[in-house]
């Protein structure tokens, strides 16, 4: 594990409110407890509970974003879960977030996001890029301090109409100088249809914002096909397709995100060894491993690295190769890329 923590990585697939830490959640459920909004036991219950399956994790989302949703919170959250990442070795972050509008507390998308901005501006323990091409922010240039780039992917929850799906794609278009990068569509996969969320995705596809879809989750070989028809530049999970849209997939040569922990915890997969990242890898289909919900699955990038490795029986070389060609499928420019190849390179040397 501990070489698997010295490797530089590239997370894509992480979702923020699934990667808060248990003790953030127990404190912020200890207050809420005392104010009497929620009865602490129940929370403690459901967050220590084992039970991760596909249909209990929503309704652990749910639970999380009672205890999290308000500005204050989702800064503390995004700013804990960039430093975490960073204490990992990551050195470029895609974190996807759906932007939430809570009348009640006077919230909208723009002032949740621009709640996760503030705590992104807050990390200390690293510099942090998170601007687009050329635009570094003041402390990145020069400095010696260990560094990271951080995008923002905007989620669309499959609970969304087509109109709060397009307000995320403009918001998302706003923020374009501001790090955000791309749309992901993610939420219930037994929820909602595809034509609902199609017009925005595609809007935001001619708008050039990079997408990246939870597709296959559930047997739906429907949906399936007309999400690799829709050609995203990425997919994640890729569980329960039939042969003929495994044959589409690999065709179009779609990169996929892959997260073992999160797909064995959620049943989705039955067992590790039938993982289709095995039959991924060696037709050399372009994958990435991935957390999704490092608090809710109790892991990290480095135990994901270190699972594959143990499970799937590959060496140093490759799992080394395996964290470097993830670079390819970032969703950022061309610099980005150069810079991120040459702290590999220096990598290299070190661990060898
Ligand atoms: P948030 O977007 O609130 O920061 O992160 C939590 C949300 O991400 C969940 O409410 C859910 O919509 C989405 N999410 C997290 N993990 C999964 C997953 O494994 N599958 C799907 N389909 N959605 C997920």
């Amino acid at each position: 594990l501990e070489w698997c923590v010295s490797v530089p990585k590239v997370e894509l697939h992480a979702h923020l409110n699934g990667s808060v830490r248990n003790s953030t959640l127990f404190e912020l459920a200890r207050v809420l407890g005392d104010k009497g909004v929620i009865v602490f036991s129940d929370v403690e219950n459901v967050i220590m509970k084992d039970d991760r399956t596909l249909h209990k994790v929503f309704k652990l989302f749910d639970l999380i974003h009672i205890l999290t949703t308000d500005h204050s919170t989702v800064t503390r959250i995004t700013k804990e879960v960039i430093e975490d990442f960073a204490a990992e070795n990551v050195v470029y972050l895609e974190l996807r977030t759906t932007p939430k509008r809570n009348d009640s507390i006077g919230m909208s998308k723009r002032s949740y996001m621009d709640a996760v901005m503030e705590g992104l501006r807050a990390v200390s323990s690293v510099d942090v890029d998170y601007s687009p091409a050329g635009l570094k922010t003041n402390t990145f240039n020069g400095s010696t301090r260990k560094k990271m780039y951080v995008r923002f992917l905007l989620s669309i929850d499959r609970r969304e109409s087509t109109e709060a799906a397009m307000e995320t794609v403009k918001l998302a278009l706003e923020m374009r100088d501001l790090g955000v990068v791309g749309i992901d569509l993610s939420g219930n996969p037994i929820v909602g249809n595809w034509s609902t969320f199609l017009p925005a995705l595609k809007f935001a596809k001619e708008q050039g914002l990079y997408i990246t879809l939870h597709c296959g989750e559930v047997p739906n070989q429907e949906e399936i096909k007309a999400m690799i028809d829709f050609l995203p530049h990425r997919i994640g999970h890729a569980c329960c397709f039939d042969e003929e849209n495994w044959r589409k997939l690999k065709s179009a040569k779609i990169p996929v995100e892959i997260c073992l922990t999160s797909n064995i915890r959620t049943e989705t997969i039955s067992s590790i060894d039938i993982h289709h990242f095995v039959d991924l890898y060696k037709a050399k289909h372009p994958l990435v491993l991935c957390t999704d919900d490092s608090g809710v699955f109790s892991t990290s990038l480095s135990r994901e690295y270190n699972l594959a490795s143990s499970s799937f029986g590959l060496g140093k070389t490759e799992m080394f190769q395996l964290a470097e060609i993830a670079i390819d499928f970032i969703f950022a420019d061309d610099g980005v890329k150069t810079d991120l190849r040459a702290t590999f390179e220096e990598a290299v040397k070190k661990l060898n």
